[in-house]
């Protein structure tokens, strides 16, 4: 689909990545090289990477190069902010909230992939498709000119996109979602091979409870100064498997009034929102892509679907205990982790939370 408005900066933004030696950081380096709004000039880690050169400081994972411009910046102590006004943050959970703190006190909007600010009742948990609207809390922040901003669990963004539009048609009162998450979610070094070949490994440290409790903040209302989680009972089981990336979900739901299998089918294939309407750069021409062959999606063959930030939503059929049942798939550190806070970074832009950045404030729509 053809954007309907557009939106253009007169210079490119620099940004900073804090946790960029790391899984997530790293696909933050590569998604960065090239990216028309932004230009990577700070990557920050901790005191163990802090003084050497990034490429002697990261084990690269990537399929693509490590970019010759990166490789040779020195890394920085993520704890001491610099004047960057953009920051992408993949620290670790355990030491990400206070830093984070620490670079918006100091006047950067900070887009975060940790969970440390998910829940703060003042910092929005965002799909940019589902509720950019969310963006309006961080005036609610005390920060000054910084703010912080939340991408969700990598499970959970995959799992909102296809039920924001069946929540949104249908309503939704209750989803049961089993998990086949892929190692590259456990960050670096990952699982032990010992522990993961030939098997799978039925528990994920506080997965179960991020996606009940991020599901209902992001498909929830914003009232005012706060979010109304939605009312929908979500019950989640996951499961770490053999796949290096790529996040499966079979998913059962129950809508809130009757919908034919025709109407839940188009309502998924037509969905389209703010971002593909903006054509923000990182944005997936479409956010839902429904399959119809019997044994898709799979994680090898769509993964990288619309550069790895669409979910791909298959195996559409009636349930014999809610509604509906299907089987979803998503890249769990492109949209699901870099990606996302990407795209939610550009939606914020286009709203206007960067505005005093000489770059950002001329914003023309055609
Ligand atoms: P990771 O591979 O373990 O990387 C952690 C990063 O944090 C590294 O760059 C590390 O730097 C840095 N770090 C660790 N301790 C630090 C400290 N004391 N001070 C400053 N920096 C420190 O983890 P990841 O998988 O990329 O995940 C990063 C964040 O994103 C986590 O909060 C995770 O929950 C979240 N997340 C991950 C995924 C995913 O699919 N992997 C998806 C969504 C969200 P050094 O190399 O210097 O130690």
């Amino acid at each position: 689909m053809a954007p309907d408005r557009q939106v253009t900066l007169s210079a490119r933004i620099p940004v900073a990545v804090l946790g960029a030696t790391g899984s997530v950081g790293q696909r933050f380096v590569a998604l960065l090289h090239g990216h028309p709004w932004f230009e990577l000039t700070a990557v920050a880690a901790s005191e163990r990477s802090a003084g050497k050169r990034y490429r002697d400081a990261v084990r690269w994972m990537q399929s693509s190069p490590l970019p010759r411009a990166i490789a040779d910046l020195e890394v920085v102590n993520a704890g001491t902010p610099s004047g960057v006004a953009l920051v992408f943050s993949a620290l670790d959970a355990d030491v990400a909230g206070p830093i984070e703190e620490t670079w918006a006190r100091a006047g950067a909007l900070v887009v975060s992939n940790a969970k440390s600010h998910r829940y703060d009742a003042d910092v929005p948990l965002v799909v940019p498709e589902v509720n950019g609207d969310h963006l309006a809390l961080v005036r609610e922040q005390r920060y000054g000119r910084g703010a912080i901003i939340t991408n969700p669990n990598c499970s959970t963004i995959g799992l909102t996109l296809a039920l924001k539009p069946l929540a949104d048609a249908f309503g939704l009162s209750r989803i049961h979602v089993v998990t086949l998450q892929a190692i590259s979610g456990a960050g670096l070094p990952g699982v032990p091979s010992y522990e993961i070949l030939d098997n799978v490994v039925p528990f994920i440290s506080g997965e179960e409870e991020k996606i009940q409790r991020e599901t209902r903040k992001i498909l929830g209302r914003l009232d005012g100064n706060r979010v109304q989680d939605a009312e929908i009972v979500v019950s989640a089981q996951c499961n770490r498997v053999p796949v290096v990336d790529g996040h499966t979900e079979c998913v059962s739901i129950e809508l809130g009034r009757r919908a034919s299998l025709e109407e839940v089918r188009d309502v998924l294939a037509d969905f389209t929102a703010e971002p593909q309407a903006l054509g923000l750069p990182s944005a997936p021409e479409r956010p839902v892509h429904l399959h119809a062959a019997e044994a898709h999606p799979q994680p090898r063959l769509h993964r990288d679907l619309d550069r790895g930030m669409a979910t791909s939503v298959g195996r559409l059929r009636p349930c014999e205990i809610l509604d509906y049942k299907f089987v979803l798939l998503s890249h769990n550190t492109i949209r699901g982790a870099a990606g996302g806070a990407l795209l939610a970074a550009e939606l914020a832009i286009a709203r206007g939370l960067l505005a005093e950045h000489p770059a950002s404030s001329v914003v023309a729509a055609r």
